[in-house]
């Protein structure tokens, strides 16, 4: 056995291999760079889902000439110098390996122009090599053509999806950066067919153009802060949640993310308002000082380590809660930690791991609440144990058939597992039919 350094072609396929999966991952990179570039308008080409090609033009700062020549070689950024900027990321990208990677796996054309220059430069990059540099004539901006996209690694071509599953890929990554910039206009053409076109609009508008009219009707707003955290966006009514975390949008200082235990923080805070298979739609942007945020823990950069998570946690946690209250789509007791009754003590105990909460009522009986999923009430018998979700669905679907028995609309039978979420407070029995699903 000898231990080898490897050629620099091979350390920079293994190093693409980790940013470039498949063809979002260069849609991705290469939109980041156009939003670091303060680009206003982005157009993205696409034929065959990427696999042909995946063109990007922005109207952004641009590179000059010498900027250019070494933008696509390995670690060259023009956004961190030193090891103090890492605690302060400002831009999306930062580690210098998006274009280096791509031109790795893919043939790779750039064309640049600054705004004090009257022409731009063009480099050609085949094989991972620089083919030819050239001046050329182009409005300010940047743009950059990928081709033969894994052309020379059969592997991951063929641990690609079909083309409809691709293109669903880049359509989210694209309209999830659409979400965040709504000051910028996004159009994608594809097959040279024009697929979608996001004009510059407000942030709310924007979510109605992406994610569309019946989902941006049932959402309230939130806006919180507190000395160190901010909080804007938007969530979904109950009635709207999906089966599935298709409608959660979560962005992390204007970076989509992904962070487990924030969604699950959000979903906790609806409670027993969504049926525990379900999830909220939720549009959220969360402002966090950058030292508390660290993104560099994976290549592509969707996950981020919190240092003041619990405090995060804790501050969506109340906002989305609150939010809820003000629109009237919660009830609260006033709960305490400490417990009073014997059902208390003995049931904490038991299973110290349950988010227990206890109040008492007017008839001095107690209620636990149970992780907000269960209550808990002491019985003649024992225990009574009551699903929150499963009782509020009762009490509304006692309500609509008593409602409807009064408009003799009684003969109409509910499916067993019918779920009635809202009652509209007009009379109309059809308004009345609305909300069961
Ligand atoms: P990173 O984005 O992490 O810096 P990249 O490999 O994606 O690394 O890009 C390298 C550099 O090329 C960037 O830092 C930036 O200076 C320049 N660059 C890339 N794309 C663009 C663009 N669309 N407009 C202007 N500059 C760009
Ligand atoms: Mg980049």
């Amino acid at each position: 056995m000898k231990i080898l350094k490897l050629p620099q072609e091979l350390i920079s396929r293994i190093a693409a291999g980790q940013v470039v999966e498949r063809p979002s991952s260069v849609v991705k990179e290469l939109l980041e760079n156009s939003l670091d570039a303060g680009a206003t308008e982005i157009d993205i080409y696409l034929k065959k889902s990427g696999l042909h090609q995946i063109m990007v033009v922005d109207n952004g700062n641009g590179m000059d000439k010498d900027n250019l020549k070494v933008s696509f070689l390995p670690h060259t950024t023009s956004k961190i110098s030193s090891n103090h900027d890492l605690t302060d990321i400002q831009s999306l990208g930062f580690r210098g390996e998006a274009l280096a990677s791509i031109c790795a796996i893919a043939s790779l054309t750039i064309k640049s122009r600054v705004k004090d220059k009257q022409t731009g430069n063009q480099v050609i990059l085949k094989k991972g090599k620089l083919s030819q540099i050239q001046s050329v004539g182009m409005a300010q901006g940047t743009s950059v053509e990928v081709t033969d996209l894994f052309k020379k690694i059969p592997a991951r071509l063929k641990h690609l999806k079909s083309p409809t599953y691709e293109m669903k890929a880049i359509l989210l990554t694209i309209l999830s950066r659409a979400l965040a910039h709504p000051e910028t206009d996004f159009k994608l053409t594809h097959n040279e067919k024009v697929h979608f076109v996001y004009r510059k609009t407000s942030r709310k508008d924007r979510i109605r153009d992406v994610l569309g009219k019946s989902f941006s009707d049932d959402l309230f707003e939130i806006k919180s802060h507190t000395n160190n955290l901010r909080l804007s966006g938007f969530i979904g009514h109950p009635q709207i949640a999906s089966r599935s975390r298709t409608k959660s949008y979560l962005y992390i200082n204007n970076r989509p993310v992904l962070h487990p235990s924030l969604t699950s923080a959000i979903k906790k805070a609806y409670g027993t308002l969504l049926d525990p298979k379900s999830f909220p739609n939720f549009v959220l942007f969360l402002t966090i000082p950058t030292v508390y945020v660290d993104v560099n823990i994976t290549p592509t950069k969707d996950s981020v380590s919190l240092s003041n998570e619990k405090e995060v946690l804790q501050f969506v946690y109340e906002s989305v809660t609150k939010t809820l209250e003000k629109h009237n789509l919660m009830y609260r007791f006033s709960y305490q930690k400490s417990y009073n009754s014997a059902l208390g003590e003995k049931l904490k105990k038991v299973s110290p791991a349950w988010d227990m909460r206890e109040t008492t009522l007017s008839n001095n009986s107690s209620v636990i609440s149970l992780d907000n999923v269960y209550l808990a009430v002491s019985t003649e018998n024992g225990i009574l144990l009551i699903d929150q979700h499963a009782a509020h669905e009762r009490i509304l679907y006692n309500q609509f058939k008593k409602a409807l028995s009064a408009d003799s609309l009684n003969n109409l039978v509910a499916p067993d597992n019918a779920t009635i979420i809202s009652l509209s407070a007009s009379d109309s029995p059809r308004s009345k039919l609305r909300g069961i699903i």
